[in-house]
């Protein structure tokens, strides 16, 4: 089992090491019942949750997206009640362009061929 959702944990390592968020980010892999992941502030800390019934690829696709939530973080999303208002505000450009700078990590360290 030693080699069980490496490369997932190889992303984390290379999200925090190379995308940090404003406040340090904790990442955990729950059993979560309608969602496939979500990302929330607490305090000075972001928190992770993805659901662990996904397999690794699926994890890390989720994992990329909710990194994009903690880097891109704004006040507005602080006042968001409920999922759904969240999905509202949280979605934005910023987030597209914190996904982007992400995605573009990721690529460079997992693929091995050129993409143009
Ligand atoms: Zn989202």
């Amino acid at each position: 089992m030693a080699a069980r959702f490496r490369y997932y944990n190889a992303l984390l390592r290379m999200l925090k090491a190379e995308c940090p968020a404003a406040f340090p980010v904790s990442v955990r892999r729950v059993k979560l019942a309608k969602l496939e992941g979500r990302c929330w502030k607490q305090g000075k800390k972001f928190h992770i949750q993805i659901d662990k019934s996904l397999d690794e690829s699926r994890s890390m696709d989720v994992l990329i997206h909710e990194w994009a939530h903690a880097r891109a973080w704004n006040h507005r999303l602080d006042e968001a009640k409920t999922d759904e208002a969240f999905n509202k505000l949280a979605h934005d450009a910023a987030w597209g362009v914190a996904y982007a700078e992400i995605y573009s990590h990721y690529e460079k360290q997992f693929t091995h061929t050129a993409v143009i």
